[in-house]
């Protein structure tokens, strides 16, 4: 039984997907599909950079959330090709990927810099969606948990516990994204379990309460309507990280219905 005090959060990485006129029309469908429902979770979508302002436009005064796939950790500069904290503040977004698998296989992205942008995102007041998981070759040869627990340690480098308030993390293995293999529901859980234990490990106090408690984490790879239901069942898994289940409003309304349909039986209990 997942924690109900834990916010639910269901999100849409659009990845380089959508011109702008696509994404105005899914977000709208997007927006239309959650109008006046109640015990909602919370919605984010991802677009790419192009769309942002645009979707933002369409998202504004709504119940869903405006994100973007990355940021560079400067607030400005000579650094061609990038866009900075301020520059996703100025657009209206509100969440951040970073350290997106994708970024870390094809550019270059590191544990270094994964903690350079969340410390970055924390100042600025973006709410970051750190994103980790083992390759397939990892998990073959056991790796998983050592690959997990170092992502997530060194992404927390330097952090104070005050600085996790908006942390949201999201378990993606990397042999489940985009591939149509979904992990099973009961290993995920018990990664983003570890994932909960790590955090609680590196900020341990003897005063507070285990802060990894109230962190959402989130499972990523290839979720779709079919696979939801069984991992919001999960103790330690508090919603969904999506690439192509939400390309389409047809597909990503019913996962934000399931989240919906499982905070009230959380609420009930
Ligand atoms: C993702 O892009 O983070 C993702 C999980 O993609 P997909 O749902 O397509 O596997």
């Amino acid at each position: 039984m997942s924690n109900p005090k834990r916010s639910k959060i269901i999100a849409g990485n659009w990845k380089m997907h959508k011109n702008r006129g696509e994404a105005k029309a899914l977000a709208e469908a997007i927006a239309k599909g959650v109008k006046g429902e109640k015990d909602l979770p919370i919605v984010v979508l991802f677009p790419p950079f192009t769309a942002v302002s645009t979707v933002g436009d369409v998202v504004k005064d709504t119940s869903v959330n405006l994100g973007a796939q990355n940021m560079d950790h400067h607030d400005s500069g000579a650094f061609t090709g990038e866009v900075s904290p301020p520059m996703l503040l100025d657009v209206g977004v509100e969440y951040v990927l970073i350290g997106h698998s994708e970024r870390r296989q094809f550019f270059g992205e590191t544990n270094a810099s994964v903690n350079l942008k969340l410390k970055a995102a924390l100042k600025h007041g973006l709410k970051p969606v750190v994103c980790v998981g083992e390759s397939l070759d990892e998990r073959e040869n056991n790796l998983t948990d050592a690959v997990v627990r170092r992502q997530v340690g060194a992404a927390l480098a330097d952090l104070e516990v005050t600085d996790l308030k908006t942390l949201v993390v999201a378990y993606e293995p990397v042999w489940a994204i985009g591939t149509g293999k979904t992990c099973e529901a009961t290993e995920a859980n018990r990664v983003c379990a570890l994932i909960r234990a790590t955090i609680n490990d590196v900020f341990r106090s003897e005063e507070s309460a285990p802060v990894g408690d109230s962190i959402p984490i989130l499972y990523g790879g290839s979720v779709k309507p079919s696979t939801i239901d069984e991992q919001l069942e999960q103790s330690d898994l508090d919603g969904a990280l999506v690439g192509g289940a939400s390309l389409t409003a047809d597909e990503f309304l019913p996962l934000i219905k399931s989240a919906q349909k499982r905070i009230q039986a959380l609420v009930k209990v």
